[in-house]
């Protein structure tokens, strides 16, 4: 399909300016100029519209979407341990399927085109992407040892049949993920890694998100989160790790020695009170630091908007300083530096050649005008719900800021039913 976005102002590598954008197949064939002879199947009026490369959220887990706002106001452990992994249990393939589904509306409707995915039932969550066109790197979140009481850990092997069984879609990857190392074995990480190696795939696991967790792993093994998984072979260039908020100037450093990227999660870390990640020094230090928007029983919803405006805000009052994080960065980690997170090449910027993830943000509302600064714009006015238009991979998934082919309110009552099973909904 050809499509030609005419006359918008977008957000270049290089800056603001208002072009026209032509989109063959799966990637932007031309930015600033139509080529001649070129035949558009669809063709957009960008007048009063702004574009951006898609929003790519670099950790999330789309099944939590049915836990939405019903375990809150707890401590990390209570939360996690004393409601989320109970209900956890009482979740079917179909549950995670139509939370996944809402999950990615959810994103898609707001600006976010790509994301990561851990989790339990993934491939119902595969589909749910596929569904809704969404662009997702998935992972089954393993936990435990490599070896239980039953057998092996099925875990591992449900991982790389995920990988298998999907693996011809363009809009799929896959990483392997430890889920963290207060939930798996030593060995079972070191397992992971191993496998991730032999895959060619990348990993991702949360490491230092709690006090409680930095205590016990030093406790148990003497050393920081961080520095046990660069003992398990999990720290690579192909790694993104989750929050990071209790990293050591010297677990940075080693981050940056082996090039691994961090995924920020600043609502989900302020909502279970574990405090602000380093960002500045991370920044500052060199390593690739993405966002995340976490699941949605931590945040409490997939809006990249959001987080966009709380990285570039409590760091500012954390430090005292404005320019802590900057619009500018802030668009940047959620955009070019997710891709590299997520070993998305080419996404991540409105440039010829780059895979066609775009959104088109309408203008024309009162939080957007004056048109003075773009991206700032972006960070601290928009809400998300200006989103009009979504291509993901060269198809629009969203026109006049609908999903295509998807029944929200199909969606609603599944989720619904879920809650009602499981006792969530009050
Ligand atoms: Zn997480």
């Amino acid at each position: 399909m050809n499509l030609l976005i005419r006359n918008i102002l977008a957000v270049l590598p290089d800056g603001e300016r208002v072009v026209d954008v032509c989109v063959s197949g799966e990637r932007i064939s031309a930015v600033d100029r139509v080529p001649e002879g070129f035949a558009a199947d669809r063709t957009i009026d960008g007048s009063g519209r702004l574009l951006i490369p898609g929003l790519i959220n670099a950790h999330c887990h789309a099944y939590m979407t049915v836990f939405r706002n019903c375990a809150d106001d707890l401590t990390f452990n209570d939360w996690l341990f004393g409601r989320i992994a109970p209900m956890e249990d009482l979740l079917t393939g179909e549950d995670c399927y139509w939370s996944s589904k809402l999950a990615c509306a959810e994103m898609l409707l707001t600006g976010t085109t790509a994301y990561y995915d851990m989790g339990m039932f993934m491939e119902e969550a595969a589909q749910a992407a596929v569904d809704t066109g969404i662009r997702a790197v998935l992972s089954r979140g393993l936990s435990g040892a490599p070896d239980g009481v039953d057998g092996p850990n099925p875990r591992l092997e449900q991982a790389v049949r995920l990988f298998e069984n999907w693996k011809q879609y363009p809009t799929l990857s896959f990483m392997i993920a430890p889920h963290a190392p207060y939930s798996c074995t030593a060995d079972y990480m070191k397992q992971a890694a191993d496998t991730a190696r032999r895959m060619g795939l990348g990993l991702s696991i949360h490491l230092s998100e709690s006090a409680s967790e930095m205590a016990s792993i030093r406790e148990q093994y003497g050393c920081t989160p961080i520095e046990l998984a660069d003992r398990c072979g999990l720290l690579t260039d192909r790694t993104v790790v989750a929050h990071c908020v209790y990293a050591t100037d010297e677990d940075i450093a080693l981050l940056k020695q082996r090039d691994t990227s961090v995924a920020t999660n600043p609502i989900s870390n302020m909502k279970l009170a574990n405090g602000f990640a380093p960002v500045t020094k991370m920044l500052k230090a060199g390593v690739n630091v993405a966002l995340g928007t976490d699941g949605s029983s931590s945040n409490n919803a997939l809006n990249m908007f959001r987080d966009l405006a709380c990285l570039t805000l409590i760091h500012k009052a954390n430090e005292h300083d404005p320019l802590a994080v900057t619009a500018r960065e802030a668009f940047l980690m959620a955009t070019v530096n997710g891709a590299r997170a997520l070993c998305l090449d080419d996404l991540g910027v409105i440039r010829e050649g780059a895979k066609a993830d775009l959104v088109i943000l309408d203008l024309d509302r009162p939080n957007m005008q004056p048109v003075n600064d773009p991206v700032a714009s972006l960070c601290y006015s928009a809400t998300g719900y200006e989103t009009e238009t979504v291509i993901v991979n060269g198809v629009p998934v969203v026109l006049n800021g609908k999903l295509s082919d998807t029944d929200m309110e199909e969606i609603y009552a599944h989720v619904r039913q879920t809650c009602e099973r499981i006792g969530t909904v009050k």
